[in-house]
């Protein structure tokens, strides 16, 4: 091997033009989801604009929006008008989500609706399953968490994605939906970065916390045995979730499988870097475009990020 100086990796780096010719990892709208949360009344968030709540209509002219600026596809999460110990907004034939989706498929066949299949947003005590107790009773949650999935399908979602990390829910919904692809939050883990969406779907869990059911955030190979799971129950897409901090789990997830791997960058992430370009310590474009790079760099296919439309005209 050469050495210097006849090797000079400069050469290389020497213009914007060589720069863009040899870049490992590239970035594309193509890759990115942008958030949506759809409630009964709107709820503007001036700091952090993607996590506003928008009514369906609201949803409507976003998506106008999305479309135009070159999103090409959307998760949609719900907060309903009213919470239960079951969370039965997340499976009626009027919820939320399921009123927002009929509104928009019609009117966008060319837009990728996602949707976030968990019932925190919908049970009065805001856990992701029906309790047992002060306990999450996870089988007795399966059918709901199942229930819910295909109300969505039948309203109009493209791909359904569970997030409530109960063992075997991808089986379940897998059973009711042989044709529907399946986004798995696989590695999805018990993390302090969630606050800003907590607040954005009313979701913060009344007693507790989740640690019950996500992941310890000193794992990985945990990880890789939640991705093996969710793919032999019949998964078509693997996430990991948060990103930034969890980029060692995205690269182990890459390596070990073959399936399409997303991560989500979440709200936390976001926020950080908004709070840091509001304080003018860092440039908030460069910045996120950078984050946003580093997670695709680690492995991740897909990205959900609150950034998808800010950075629209970037990329
Ligand atoms: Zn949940």
């Amino acid at each position: 091997m050469s050495t210097f100086p006849t090797t000079r990796l400069r050469r290389l780096r020497r213009s914007r033009a060589l720069r863009d010719l040899v870049r490992e990892t590239t970035l594309s709208l193509d890759d990115l989801v942008q958030p949506l949360f759809v409630a009964p009344e709107a709820l503007p968030n001036d700091r952090l604009p993607p996590l506003a709540r928008v009514t369906v209509d609201g949803a409507v002219r976003e998506c106008e929006d999305l479309l135009r600026a070159g999103v090409k596809a959307v998760i949609l999460f719900g907060i309903p008008e009213e919470k239960d110990d079951e969370g039965s907004g997340a499976w009626i034939e009027n919820g939320i989500v399921q009123q927002a989706l009929r509104a928009l498929r019609p009117r966008f066949p060319e837009l990728l609706l996602l949707t976030d299949v968990c019932l925190c947003e919908y049970t009065s005590h805001g856990h992701c399953g029906v309790l047992h107790g002060d306990e999450v009773d996870n089988d007795a949650s399966l059918e709901l968490i199942a229930r819910t999935a295909v109300s969505h399908v039948d309203a109009g979602a493209d791909a359904v994605c569970p997030s409530d990390m109960m063992d075997g829910r991808v089986a379940a919904i897998r059973a009711e939906l042989p044709e529907t692809p399946i986004v798995a939050y696989s590695a999805k883990y018990a993390s302090s970065f969630y606050g800003p969406f907590r607040e954005a779907a009313g979701s913060a869990p009344s007693f507790g916390d989740r640690r019950g059911y996500q992941m310890d955030p000193g794992n990985v190979r945990e990880a890789l045995r939640e991705c093996e799971l969710d793919i032999a129950e019949g998964a078509d897409v693997i996430m990991v979730k948060p990103a930034l901090p969890y980029l060692d789990v995205v690269r182990a997830v890459r390596d070990r499988f073959e399936l399409p791997l997303a991560a989500y960058n979440v709200s936390g992430e976001y926020a950080m870097v908004k709070a840091a370009a509001a304080a003018g310590d860092l440039d908030e474009r460069t910045a996120a475009l950078e984050s946003l790079t580093a997670i695709r760099r680690a492995g991740a296919d897909i990205v959900i990020t609150y950034w998808a439309k800010e950075l629209a005209p970037f990329l």
